[in-house]
Order: C-alpha cells, then structure tokens, then sequence
C-alpha cells in the first residue's frame, strides 16, 4: 500500500502569487512622473524595454542564486602559486553583463569623458533604481565605474586611453590585463583599518617607480576586487595622493595586490568585498601630488548619488511586494489592501516612496544641468549628501515594515523581503556614514553661504504654497550661521532634503501627494512608525493605484 501523501490534506489557497513577470516601469506612474518631470519624456519607450527585462521571474530568481552562492576568493592555485582570483556565481556575470550591455556603467560619459548631455543622469538613474529593485549587489562595480570617470578627468590622456574599455557594452569577465579586454571595470581602495572617514590617517604609501609609482600597504575595504584596476589613496612624497592600480603590470604579470580575505557581510552578497594587501603594486598616479582627497571626492559624489539611487530601489521593490501581496491575502473575508489600518500603513509608506523617488530624480536632473547652469551646480552640491543621508538612512525602516505585510512570508528568504532588508544598511554606511554626511552639509553651508541661500530660496519658491515649507526654511535658515554646530546638523539635514523633496514633488507628483508629504513629513511631527500619520482614508485609495495600478 503506497503511503499517503500528507500534502494531499489541504489545498494551497490565500497565498499572493509572485511578484513577477512585471515591467517594472509601467507599474510605477511616480517613476514615470519623475522621468517626464526631469526631462527623460522622450526615453519612456526604452525605459518600458528595460522594466520589462528586469522585471521577469528569470531575473529574480537569477539575483537569488548570486545571493544564495557568494563569491570566493582563490587566493593560490592547485599547485600553491599566488592567483589571487575571485570566482563568482555565472548568474553574478550575467547580471554585469546585462548592466554593462545597457550602460548603467558609461552612459553618463561622452566616448572621451565629458559629460553626456542631458537627460543622461536621470535616464540612468531610472534603470540604475530598476535594476536595484532587483540585484543590488552587482551594482557596486557599476557605480564605482561610472563614477571613477569623474575622477580621471584630470588625467585626459589616461582617461582617453581606458574610456573605449569602460564604455563598451560587452561585459569581459576574463582574467586578463585591461588592454587586452573588451571592456573593463573600476573599483576604489581608500578605507584602511585605522580609518575610513578619515583617509588623512592613511598609512599606505607609494614611492617613484620606473613609469609610474610603487604602491605599498594595505586597504581593509576593498569591494569588487575582481575589477581591472582600482582607484587607491596612498601617500606620496607630496602628500596623499591618488593612483590607477590595474591588476596586472604592463609585462603582463600579476600586480601586487595579495587578497587576504573576503568579508563576511550581512548584506550585498553577491558582490565581493575584500582585504588586501598591496607589495610595490605598480600604479600611475591620478592628478598631482598630494591632492588626492580633492581627486577622489569627484568620484564619491556620484557613487553617494548612486547609494540614496538604490536605497529608494529596493524601498520601492519592498513596497510592491507589500501592495501586491495586500491585494491578494484575505483576512477576515476582505483583501488586507481593504482593511482601513493596513491601507493606512500601505499609503504612508508610498508617501515616503514617492518622496524618495521624486527626490532622487530631480537631483539627477541637477547634475544633468550642472556644467550649463550654477544654480543647479550649487544645487547638487548642497543636496547630493543631505539627500543621501535622508534616503538610505530610511530605507532599513521602510523594508522592515514591508516585510511585515506579508506576514511570516515576509521573513521567509524565499521572498525577496529578506534580502531587501539586509542590503539596506549597506548605502548609509558607505561612502560616507550618516555623520559625516552631515558634516559635509556643514562644509558646504560654510563654503558657500551665499550659493546655499539661493538654493534653499529656490526650493521655498518651488513649494512656498505647501505646508511646513516656510517654517523648515526658517529652521535651516536659522541655522545656517551655526553650521559649526554640529550637534544640530542631523535635524538640518533633514529638514532640508524633506524640503527638497516636497519641492520635487511639486514638480511631478499629482494632487494630493505633494500636499499629503508636506504636511506628514514637514509640518506635522514625524511619529515612529508607518500609519501613524494623518492620511485621509479617501486619499490612501488613491495613492495606493497611484503606486501600484492593479
Ligand atoms: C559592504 C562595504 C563595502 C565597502 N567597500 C569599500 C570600497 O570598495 N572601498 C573603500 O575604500 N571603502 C569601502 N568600504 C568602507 C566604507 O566606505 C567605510 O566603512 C566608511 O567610509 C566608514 O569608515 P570606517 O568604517 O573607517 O568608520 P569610521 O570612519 O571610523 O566611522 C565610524 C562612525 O563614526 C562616524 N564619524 C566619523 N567621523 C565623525 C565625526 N567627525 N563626527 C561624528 N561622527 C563621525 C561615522 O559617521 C560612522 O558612523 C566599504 C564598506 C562596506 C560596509
């Protein structure tokens, strides 16, 4: 007699399906609104193509096998010779090779450098958010990429040389020297074991060498090891100093860089992060002597526009999942997406989503217009590091609430949710911590108080009709003067990429949302949790289609 089969005792029913074989651009008006705000209208066809590619179950389930199989270092080889090789998961590569065939890594250059004109910023921007809804991990030698271009530019004959390889569409995983490859990646050595902020503190060092300079030392963060060069922080007689250190030497043989381990992360697995040590690692330097700091920071800012980028992705990946498995899940003989409590949770939370998302394209639109218009030169200044700051620092909040939708399905690693969760903390924490963006607020409010007055005029301007926008002015007004006093600058920074925030609304989110963000998250006092803030339940409907249509 055949045992019988307890599964057979129950039917599966009440349970959402996937969320999956999406276009992950139809599905979200307030990305669309913000790429039509910003000057993309004309790319919403291949904007669709690329939603449409990102959002199918092949490629989730392709992000959970990277995530699922991390990287490993080969540090020798079968016979013990030094390879210092890093293998990845073939779904790790294919998710490069996707990224990199539509140039989420380049697409922001001209073919010699120069900035692409505008739109370029936000048309990237839009996949670089879609493409984190999705695999995140990835991403990281694809922001730092694109973003060490900014930092070449002061080495034109250099940049000339490397951008055909940076700008081509073919990934090229081959462990060769970068001439001889079809395209090549950049990754950025600055953090050591005494000190990440603070990279004076620097102990490695680099001497005068044959055609270039020896670099000797260690980095204790050293992400994406496999890229074909790095752009690493040393000190040289003149002072720190930056440097393009490739992984192999002009003879073709392996630079002196020695992994010695990779990290253990809570998050951003598929991606690898390294120690490693450099033994008279052959280098060129990148810009003079000694100004190594100022070099480096044109990358940074960009890979901090990157970090709040994604952080509003996968806050944005967690909302959809939240909606879409409310909308399918009855409790008590209604879909929780009908229970008023649950659609208050679901609305407040699309209001933060939409912030984040407006947010994050209008400053693209920014550095999009930076090199033709001071204002929003200024503007990107300001805001890059107070909109980072607010974006990745509410991302972990946001997905853990997400994750509680779905109830137990939520915490399960079968749904995305865990991973969502568990990647978040990584953009606040990188590139420059909470604190120290906040600093960097304050250096800017110092520097230029003047151009700093404008923008915040301008952002009152663009809001003046909407609750709480002339009182966080004052506020940050206030306490312009007293930039030195750190101990307020969280609360200022705050206010001011909320202010920024509902200004970009403004610009592209309909009636009531601009409205409904001012007042929950400007005028009124911020309660500690999602659905506690006054929506009209009348609204929270609407917003609700509005973030996700059925
Ligand atoms: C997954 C991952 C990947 C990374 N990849 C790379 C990489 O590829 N290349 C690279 O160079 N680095 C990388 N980093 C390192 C990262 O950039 C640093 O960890 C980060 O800059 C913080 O530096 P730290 O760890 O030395 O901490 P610290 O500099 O010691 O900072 C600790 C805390 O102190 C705060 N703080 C610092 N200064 C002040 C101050 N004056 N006032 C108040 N508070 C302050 C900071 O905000 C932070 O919260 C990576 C980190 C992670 C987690």
């Amino acid at each position: 007699m055949a045992a019988p089969n307890h599964f057979d005792t129950h039917e599966v029913t009440n349970q959402s399906p996937p969320f999956a074989d999406v276009d992950l651009f139809a599905v979200d008006p307030p990305l669309r609104d913000a790429v039509r705000a910003n000057g993309a209208a004309a790319d919403a066809k291949a904007l669709a193509a690329f939603g449409q590619r990102w959002g199918t179950a092949e490629m989730f389930d392709l992000a959970r096998q990277a995530n699922e199989n991390p990287p490993q270092l080969r540090a020798f080889d079968a016979q013990g010779v030094r390879q210092d090789f890093i293998a990845f998961h073939p779904a790790y590569h294919l998710f490069m090779a996707e990224s990199i065939a539509a140039r989420l890594q380049a697409s922001t250059w001209r073919a010699d450098g120069g900035a692409a004109p505008a739109p370029a910023q936000v048309t990237r921007a839009a996949r670089f958010y879609m493409a984190a809804q999705v695999e995140t991990g990835h991403l990281c030698p694809i922001t730092m990429t694109r973003a060490a271009v900014a930092a070449l530019a002061v080495e034109p004959d250099l940049a000339a040389k490397l951008m055909p390889k940076i700008a081509a569409r073919e990934y090229d995983p081959v462990f060769r020297p970068w001439p001889e490859k079809k395209s090549m990646t950049l990754g950025m050595g600055m953090t050591e074991k005494q000190g990440g902020t603070d990279v004076r503190t620097n102990t490695t060092r680099a001497v005068a060498a044959g055609e270039g300079y020896a670099i000797t030392g260690h980095k204790w963060f050293l992400s994406a090891p496999m890229s074909d060069a790095f752009l690493v922080l040393a000190q040289a007689p003149g002072g720190l100093s930056c440097f393009l250190t490739p992984r192999f030497r002009a003879d073709g043989s392996l630079n002196g860089l020695r992994f010695q381990r990779l990290k253990d992360k809570l998050g951003n697995r598929s991606n690898a992060s390294s120690e490693v040590e450099f033994t008279e690692a052959f280098a060129l330097r990148v810009g003079e002597e000694g100004r190594g700091i100022a070099t480096v920071l044109q990358m940074v800012q960009l890979t901090r526009l990157d970090c709040a980028i994604a952080s509003a992705g996968l806050m944005r990946m967690a909302l959809a999942q939240a909606i879409h498995h409310a909308r399918h899940r009855t409790v008590f003989q209604k879909p929780l997406a009908e229970q008023p409590l649950m659609q208050a949770v679901l609305a407040d939370m699309a209001v933060e989503v939409e912030g984040a998302v407006a947010l994050v394209i209008r400053l693209c639109r920014s550095f999009d217009l930076a090199a033709s218009d001071g204002r929003e030169a200024a503007r990107a200044r300001l805001l890059t590091p107070a909109v980072k700051y607010l974006v990745c620092k509410i991302a972990p909040a946001l997905i853990y609430e997400a994750m509680e939708c779905l109830g137990g399905n939520g915490y399960v690693e079968e749904s995305i949710l865990p991973r969502l969760y568990r990647e978040a903390p990584v953009n606040p924490i990188w590139e420059g911590s909470g604190n120290v963006m906040c600093l960097d607020v304050s250096r800017v409010l110092e520097r230029e108080p003047e151009a700093a007055r404008a923008v915040l005029a301008g952002l009152v301007d663009e809001a003046a009709d909407l609750p709480g926008v002339s009182a966080a002015a004052g506020f940050i007004d206030a306490n312009l003067s007293a930039a030195g006093s750190q101990a307020r600058s969280r609360a200022v920074v705050e206010r001011l990429a909320n202010l920024a925030a509902v200004a970009a609304l403004r610009g592209s989110a309909p009636a009531p949302m601009p409205e409904i963000f001012a007042r929950t998250r400007l005028a009124e006092s911020r309660s500690a949790t999602y659905g506690a803030s006054d929506i009209p339940m009348s609204d929270a409907a609407s917003i609700l289609r509005r973030a996700l249509p059925e």
